[in-house]
């Protein structure tokens, strides 16, 4: 039966070889002629300062990428906080779309909506503050036009901050929040979304019959989320969710 794949927040780097060999070896488990598509949901790489930083480690990826592109299984890729400044160029190179922020998309036959996930995060008042900053129009533009030796100074400098400040922060501010959740579902009027950023992977469930469900890191375990018509299934280390009959659930 043919499937979709999702994924999201692996946090690829140089440093963290491990983690890249765990997803090359996800790609030749996993992906087959029967996957009509992977979603890359967000904090794909650790830290991106802009499409003209790549190197070898990052053409490896999309050198790996676009292999499955030609191959025909389509790739999409949503923004995180860490990759939001990689761009179009880079894109090309891997054979993946641009998805926007918060993207409805017809997975057979049921509308999901598809994001990576912080904006809901709420509670969290010092990184929305960052965050629309950083994701307003003259920020990122502003950023590409520095020299990378300064842009990646900048990163480094948020990285540490947001690392020292997350020590003072409540478990449940660092989470999504309920409220804001409920408002993205009835926003774009669906019953299903699939998001990363918490590293918290879990299937849950609301009061109207929706549905959450949270993709895993990549630190420890791999994480991801197969579905096809029946069955959506949630994996993150040895364990694995699954909702059956998951388009008719209500
Ligand atoms: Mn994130």
């Amino acid at each position: 039966m043919s499937r979709t794949l999702f994924i999201a927040d692996l946090h690829l780097s140089s440093n963290q070889p491990e983690i890249t060999d765990a997803f090359f070896d996800f790609l030749d488990k996993e992906i087959d002629q029967q996957v009509d598509a992977l979603y890359i949901l967000g904090d794909f790489f650790e830290v991106w300062v802009g499409d003209d930083a790549s190197d070898a480690f990052s053409d490896d990826i999309a050198a790996r990428l676009k292999q499955l592109a030609d191959q025909g299984i389509a790739i999409y890729f949503a923004h995180g906080n860490r990759d939001f400044l990689l761009g179009q160029r880079y894109a090309q190179k891997a054979g993946m779309t641009l998805l926007a922020e918060q993207t409805v998309i017809d997975l057979y036959g049921t509308q999901v909506l598809l994001l990576h996930g912080d904006e809901m995060c709420t509670q969290d008042l010092e990184y929305q503050r960052f965050r629309r900053k950083s994701r307003g129009w003259w920020w990122p533009r502003l950023m590409l036009a520095m020299p990378l030796w300064y842009r990646r100074r900048v990163a480094k400098k948020a990285r540490a901050k947001s690392k020292q400040s997350q020590q003072h922060k409540a478990v449940e501010i660092l989470d999504v929040e309920r409220s804001a959740v409920l408002d993205t579902f009835s926003k774009h009027q669906v019953r299903i979304m699939i998001h990363g950023h918490t590293h918290r992977p879990a299937v849950h469930q609301y009061d109207q019959e929706q549905t959450r469900i949270v993709l895993g890191d990549w630190y420890e375990q791999s994480s991801f989320l197969v579905v096809d018509k029946q069955h959506m299934r949630l994996h993150y280390g040895d364990h694995a969710d699954t909702l059956t009959q998951w388009q008719h659930a209500d």
